[in-house]
């Protein structure tokens, strides 16, 4: 049988529960968990979750994974395409 291939090789194993997600690296036998906050959406009673990042404890959308570490945009100072001028 084939699996089929995952998209981020260094993690072997992701797990989400109701307010965390473990990640397990590959090579680092200690999960690192980021804790998950529900944020409110404009629709009444609604709400998305977002990640809290590990270094600046910001929740945020999306977390990245550049220069061996997973954290938001903020801490590894990402800027959008669209907002370079
Ligand atoms: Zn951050």
């Amino acid at each position: 049988m084939m699996w089929p291939s995952f998209q981020w090789p260094f993690i072997i194993a992701l797990k989400i529960s109701w307010n965390e997600i473990v990640v397990t690296y590959k090579g680092n036998p200690y999960p690192t968990r980021f804790a998950l906050k529900r944020v409110k959406t404009g629709m009444n009673k609604y709400f998305r979750h977002h990640f809290i990042c590990r270094e600046c404890r910001r929740p945020v959308g999306a977390l990245f994974h550049y220069r061996e570490r997973l954290a938001c945009r903020h801490c590894h100072d990402l800027v959008y395409a669209c907002s370079m001028k």
